[in-house]
């Protein structure tokens, strides 16, 4: 009961990567940055075993960001030549590479860092994704013209690397689409036929994470603008209730979603955020396991999942740990008191 997890990202160790950083650079060249990546991507590893998180992630510290770090294996793709686009439906401008081809593979994604993870932990290990909707949000289409035909064809090249994933001795296999709360009418309409695509053919667990961003400052502006009640999930969640994909990861703690949206998941695993990833206080256990017992009001207990509201990547490494620590005794605590 209440398998503890967490989003996916991590912060990267000062001898990776700048600190604190969303896009961080690498500080490290050639063999001393790929040793570099494994030796955080361990040390992670062991992090969120000692905090007692039972689906464990490699943190992303081979990925400079949860999009371009994929879209780096990807051709058809022009990175040379950026261009400044407004992304999240304008929520900020961001120097985006440019879709100028039929996009491929050039090879694998992740198979370095997803088997490093797997052959150093006995626990169920989750690997992310970016989400088809979130790629093309973090893109310029110059080629495919229509938003719902690039995330398609992008769903396709999501669906081979996670299928390889899977045979790389993944467990959980996770789409972010922290777009779909940016345009959550095309979420409902096409958004989960392109996870449908992602998924095709898996037998692992299948997540999509959809939250209100990294905790940086252009999404806390964002969310002062949201009013009250912050009821984006509402329009997508009957859909995504009927969908083929396993389990939902969103924000709860701190937010202003209100907590009934969970109960439109009917049938999902549900990934409570627990951990608020915009704020640099430590959750006391006793928090965590509180959270917990107000989403069991609207979620059956035996599909309640303890999380972090979103990644943790540009967040300071000490409180990072400290919140995967809160995080798994929250978790045994809500156990205890809940079972
Ligand atoms: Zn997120």
């Amino acid at each position: 009961m209440f398998d503890a997890t967490l989003a996916g990202s991590l912060p990267k160790p000062f001898w990776l990567a700048e600190t604190n950083r969303l896009w961080p650079q690498w500080k490290a060249e050639g063999r001393d940055r790929e040793t570099a990546k494994r030796d955080a991507t361990l040390l992670w590893l062991k992090a969120q075993e000692d905090a007692g998180l039972d689906i464990v992630s490699d943190g992303e510290q081979s990925r400079q960001h949860f999009v371009h770090g994929f879209l780096e294996f990807v051709d058809g793709i022009d990175r040379a030549n950026k261009v400044e686009m407004g992304i999240r439906n304008n929520r900020y401008t961001a120097m985006v590479p440019q879709v100028r081809g039929k996009l491929s593979m050039k090879g694998r994604a992740h198979a370095t860092e997803a088997r490093l993870a797997r052959a150093h932990t006995t626990r169920k290990l989750k690997f992310t994704l970016p989400g088809p909707m979130t790629i093309c949000d973090t893109v310029a289409d110059r080629h495919y013209g229509e938003r719902r035909k690039m995330a398609m064809a992008f769903a396709e090249l999501l669906n081979q690397e996670a299928k390889a994933l899977e045979k790389d001795g993944v467990d959980v296999i996770q789409f972010d689409e922290p777009a779909f709360n940016a345009f959550t009418e095309d979420a409902a309409s096409w958004g989960i036929d392109c996870l449908h695509c992602a998924i095709d053919g898996l037998k692992c667990t299948t997540c999509v994470h959809i939250c209100y961003g990294y905790g940086i400052k252009q999404n806390i502006d964002w969310k002062k603008t949201l009013g009250s009640e912050w009821r984006q999930y509402q329009d997508f969640f009957p859909a995504l209730a009927k969908s083929r994909i396993d389990q939902v990861s969103l924000e709860c703690t701190h937010s202003r979603v209100p907590p009934d949206m969970m109960a439109l998941l009917g049938g999902k695993d549900v990934l409570v955020g627990v951990i608020d990833v915009a704020s640099d206080q430590v959750e006391t256990p006793e928090e965590v396991a509180d959270t917990i017992g107000l989403a069991m009001k609207f979620v059956p207990k035996e599909k309640i999942f303890a999380c972090t509201n979103c990644g943790l990547a540009p967040m300071d490494r000490e409180i990072a740990k400290r919140k995967l620590q809160a995080l798994g005794a929250g978790t045994r605590l809500a156990r205890q008191r809940y079972a």
